[in-house]
């Protein structure tokens, strides 16, 4: 794996549950690991290979693995596991989406989620190998007054590591226009959503036009549209790009296909993200070695990769300091 310092700016908290994980809270939780979901160590959630298939296939697997969450010392434990797999791989920051929503399945609330989370931050924290920031994220199909609902307690809960709001789900459901109201009531100065993923060109524009992204989750379906890609360059947008994650949910038949080294070329402000990670048989340090061995990214380019993501991170000015001396 390159030495490289790495940055995972597009992962969800919930997706880097590892099976292993999943069989030790269901063991604690007293309920039962699901049965068909795991083979050989590894989620089994193949669907029948297409697009729409695997889709719900993987949706299913991620609602049968989570299921088995049921405390804030899950939370914990979660957290903890996945700071610590990153940082074993040279990852230096990392940026999760967190869910107010999937806090309230498990039964919590969202200030007792991110107490929970923080204290497996706090634990990673003191070997002082990784930094994360929290984005506080909605559920676009569950539609926008739920959305709302995740803006206003995000706003009535400030914390520290929460920087950003965030809007992950189906992209295709409801309008952008329909979520610019969760946006500002969260109050926060960072956002970041999920467009150009499962829609195309379209998705961009809005998101870009009514909800004032330029860092977008995903962003590859852009390539479809040169005249998008252009002013998409004029205002320095910046792709957290997930390779795994686009080819496994069929976004793109194969790397040859995939746009990344086409963004990066163009002069695009690439960054890269695991997204789901255990669910997609990935990791940070698998998605930047993708990179250096399907795409020719050398070490330099990977590290020029790092840096966007440390400039366009969600932190304070001190912190993307003392993560940029960590490049030097
Ligand atoms: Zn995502």
């Amino acid at each position: 794996m390159t030495r490289v310092p790495k940055v995972d700016l597009h992962v969800h908290l919930e997706g880097t549950i590892s099976p292993a994980m999943v069989t030790h809270l269901a063991e604690r939780n007293k309920t039962k690991t699901p049965p068909g979901l795991i083979k050989e160590g590894s989620y089994n959630w193949q669907g029948d290979g297409t697009a729409r298939g695997d889709l719900i296939a993987f949706v299913h697997a991620y609602d049968q693995a989570t299921s088995v969450m049921k405390s804030a010392q899950d939370y914990t434990d979660i957290t903890y596991d996945y700071l610590k797999r990153s940082a074993d791989e040279g990852c230096i920051y990392a940026e999760i989406h967190i869910s107010a929503d999937h806090a309230a399945q498990v039964g919590l609330t969202y200030a007792e989620m991110l107490n929970a989370i923080t204290q497996g931050y706090e634990k990673v924290k003191k070997e002082n190998r990784i930094e994360m920031r929290l984005i506080s994220t909605c559920v676009r199909h569950y539609g926008p007054e739920a959305a709302l609902k995740v803006g206003k307690i995000t706003h009535d809960h400030p914390h520290p590591l929460v920087t950003a709001f965030g809007m992950a789900g189906d992209e295709n459901a409801y309008t952008a226009a329909d979520f610019k109201s969760a946006f500002d009531a969260s109050g926060l100065p960072h956002r970041t959503a999920h467009a150009g993923e499962a829609a195309g060109p379209e998705s961009v524009r809005a998101a870009r036009d009514i909800l004032k992204i330029r860092r977008f989750g995903h962003m590859v379906r852009a390539i479809e549209d040169p005249v998008l890609m252009k002013e998409l360059l004029a205002i320095n947008a910046v792709p957290e790009v997930c390779v795994s994650s686009n080819l496994c949910l069929h976004a793109f038949k194969d790397y040859a296909a995939h746009p990344l080294r086409k963004f990066f070329d163009a002069g695009l402000k690439v960054t890269l993200g695991s997204d789901d990670p255990t669910f997609f048989s990935t990791s940070i340090g698998r998605e930047y070695d993708i990179a250096q061995k399907h795409f020719g990214f050398s070490d330099d380019e990977l590290k020029r990769i790092t840096r966007n993501a440390i400039e366009e991170a969600f932190v304070d000015d001190t912190t993307r300091e003392q993560l940029l001396n960590k490049l030097k």
